[in-house]
């Protein structure tokens, strides 16, 4: 939008660069990240990096970027960048284990944290941002679904300001009012999370059977991690968002629908009770909506080419089938009963999705190891974070139970 003012032309507002820690550095979303951070230097300036054993990778952005601290998991890795860092004249200081990856989503020397490790390893860092008052970008969802309102209540307490990094939530965020108080869900009528439907949403039941990890990673629109890509291909990653946007916008369940749109251009919407609905689009590209979380209530150039109209062949929606893509009811019910739930679909999928990528379950049978632990599994209250990595260790090992099971 245009500014209407004045003729003088008043020079830049010249602002301190927000400084960031991005845990998951060398992932999708990471490699997004720094693509964005770097089209601004003088704006953002990166503290903290994280990797799990990806040294040559995370040497490369140290080299490039000059962080601060890089803290990787595996301790090989993080000695094999010491060295490499130190031989390139790299000041980064090298870090190691999962303490030193809490410590940073804490740091002070950061007031922004961006969330992108897969999976329930971000609980803790993510955890430690939002406790302590930073900007907080969350492209990682499991950490969200497993915690109950434990990451929003702390956000909530410490005045962190969570912003959905994942696309279909920073497009809900971008339809939804923003108040002095926060985000606005009054008069909300549905969110509509849009899903594109994956590689199989046409492939028939029998052929899902003999389903391959090739032809699961392939997604059709958007390239990712594997874990969720393949939870794309069940669609167990739009059962995860349905859990992520209760959470995130305070909703319940009910509130939630799904449609599925294989064009990826409409992020998702959301529907007033006036009748209005408003869509969020844009190209499938997670620079849009990681260049919407940093600036925000700013927008910066993200290096995406402009969407143009007339070259969309057209907007498509159907239902998603729930007889072949049963994980997205198992999200729905998990969700609906509370508690540990979340959290034990959560880690009984990490499990399965782990065995379907190594070759040891068929696709359809990751659906089928989530239900049979979600029924095994006792839900609890989410009372606290030991009550929920109790229920995330107890349903990995019923869920290894039942794997071995299956075969
Ligand atoms: P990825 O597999 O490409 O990258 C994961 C990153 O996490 C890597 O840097 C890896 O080193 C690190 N990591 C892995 N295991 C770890 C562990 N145990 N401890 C610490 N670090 C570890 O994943 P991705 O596709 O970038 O996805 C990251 C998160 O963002 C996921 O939660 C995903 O659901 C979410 N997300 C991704 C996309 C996307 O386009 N890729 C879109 C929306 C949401
Ligand atoms: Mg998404």
């Amino acid at each position: 939008m245009g500014m209407i003012s004045g003729s003088v032309a008043k020079s830049p507002e010249v602002k301190p660069a927000r400084t960031i820690t991005l845990l998951g550095a060398t992932g999708s979303v990471g490699t997004s990240t720094l693509d964005v951070l770097s089209r601004h230097p003088g704006r953002y300036r990166l503290h903290g990096v994280t990797a799990f054993a990806s040294d040559a990778a995370m040497a490369g952005i140290c080299i490039a970027h000059r962080p601060t601290v890089a803290v990787m998991i595996d301790e090989a890795a993080a000695d094999r960048l010491s060295t490499t860092l130190r031989a390139a004249g790299c000041p980064t200081r090298v870090e190691q284990g999962e303490a030193a990856l809490e410590a940073l989503g804490r740091d002070a020397s950061a007031d922004t944290v961006v969330s992108a490790i897969v999976g329930a390893a971000a609980l803790l860092p993510t955890l430690a941002a939002a406790e302590s008052g930073k900007r907080l970008l969350l492209a990682n969802k499991e950490a969200l679904v497993m915690s109950g309102d434990l990451l929003m209540s702390a956000a909530r307490a410490s005045g962190a300001l969570v912003m959905p990094v994942d696309s279909e939530h920073n497009a809900i965020f971008q339809c939804l009012p923003a108040t002095s108080t926060g985000i606005c869900t009054k008069g909300v009528e549905k969110i509509i999370l849009t899903a594109s439907g994956g590689p199989f949403r046409t492939t028939p039941l029998e052929a899902l059977r003999v389903a391959t990890v090739q032809q699961a990673l392939a997604h059709p629109n958007w390239t990712m991690g594997p874990k969720i890509s393949i939870d794309s291909a069940t669609l167990m990653n739009k059962g995860l968002e349905v859990i992520e946007a209760c959470r995130l916008f305070d909703l319940d369940v009910s509130d939630i629908e799904v449609v599925v749109h294989p064009e990826s251009l409409i992020h998702s919407m959301v529907r007033y009770v006036d009748g209005s609905v408003i869509a969020q689009l844009g190209r499938p590209d997670m620079r849009t909506p990681i260049a919407q979380a940093l600036a925000w209530p700013e927008r910066i150039d993200a290096g995406v080419a402009p969407l143009d109209f007339t070259e969309v062949a057209g907007l498509h929606f159907e239902k998603p089938d729930p007889v072949r893509f049963p994980a997205l009811r198992l999200a729905f019910e998990a969700q609906a009963a509370g508690g540990t739930s979340p959290a034990v679909l959560n880690a009984a999928n990490e499990v399965a999705v782990e065995a379907f990528l190594a070759g040891d379950v068929a696709f359809l049978q990751l659906a089928e190891l989530v239900e049979r632990t979600l029924v095994a599994a006792k839900s609890a209250p989410a009372r606290d974070l030991p009550s929920i990595i109790q229920a995330d260790r107890d349903a990995r090992e019923i869920a290894r139970r039942e794997l071995a099971t299956l075969n």
